[in-house]
């Protein structure tokens, strides 16, 4: 047969008993008010202890459980930064920059820069992967000393970035992209021959309600066609497209 679970305040509850039977009776004589007095001291002071230590235990749960709060905010925030941004550069990833582009485009125009460095393949096959690497975390670094004007520099490729720019004309994403490309051209990677790195650019415009593939692909065609002329340059979409229309 099974125990019944005892009482947390048995020895408390009897001294209460007694002290209330020797309460109750009128004519009772002072060694049996002294002995119940005696032993409802004994009991009221360990429900003190008990409960003093009750609440530093409750207290420190719950400086644990602030803690392990805490702890979970900043893993959380961690894995969403890994889920959004490039490991080497801390760009954005190329999903995290759709993500972005399409929230933008949903209530806003947004102009669009694709850029790619030039023969970044001889950088490689050069002085090694690993100054590869410095050389795109470089770069990264020019474009963000760069934009001076709220945008999102992410990481699309390899060695292909994009930069957005909500709310921005063609012409400024123009004078934007320009600046980037000076300062790609004019930074001193510390390459071992001393040589420069030159980057190409497309720019694009889109209105609000756009599509992001449209506005990547066009700025993509145009960073191409700065590859096609002569690398180094910065191309627009609407520039690409006019000529188009007037060749045929
Ligand atoms: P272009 O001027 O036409 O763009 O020529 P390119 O040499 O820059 O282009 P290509 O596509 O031939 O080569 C790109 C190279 O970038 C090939 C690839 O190994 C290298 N690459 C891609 N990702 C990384 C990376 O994360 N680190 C390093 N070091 N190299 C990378
Ligand atoms: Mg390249
Ligand atoms: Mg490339």
């Amino acid at each position: 047969m099974s125990q019944p679970d005892p009482d947390l305040f048995d020895q408390e509850s009897n001294a209460l008993l007694s002290a209330r039977v020797v309460y109750n009776v009128e004519t009772g004589d002072a060694a049996s008010y002294r002995a119940a007095l005696g032993e409802l001291i004994n009991s009221f002071d360990q429900l003190m202890r008990q409960t003093r230590r009750l609440i530093r235990h409750s207290d420190r749960q719950e400086l644990e459980m602030n803690r392990l709060n805490h702890r979970l905010t900043d893993l959380s925030n961690e894995l969403e930064y890994r889920a959004t941004h490039d490991p080497l550069t801390g760009a954005l990833n190329r999903a995290a920059v759709i993500e972005r582009a399409h929230r933008f485009l949903e209530n806003h125009d947004m102009a669009m820069i694709v850029l790619d460095i030039d023969h970044f393949k001889q950088i490689n096959d050069s002085f090694g992967h690993p100054v590869g690497d410095a050389v795109i975390c470089g770069l990264v670094e020019c474009l963000r000393r760069t934009l001076a004007t709220p945008g999102e520099i992410g990481r699309v490729g390899g060695e292909e970035f994009t930069v957005i720019l909500p709310q921005q004309d063609c012409a400024q994403a123009q004078q934007i992209a320009e600046r980037m490309r000076l300062a790609i051209a004019g930074h001193d990677f510390s390459l071992p021959n001393a040589s420069r790195i030159t980057a190409s650019f497309g720019v694009c415009w889109m209105p609000a309600g756009g599509d992001f593939r449209t506005a990547y692909s066009e700025a993509d065609e145009a960073m191409y066609e700065a590859k096609r002329t002569g690398r180094n340059r910065v191309i627009r979409a609407d520039q690409i497209l006019r000529a188009g229309k007037r060749g045929q």
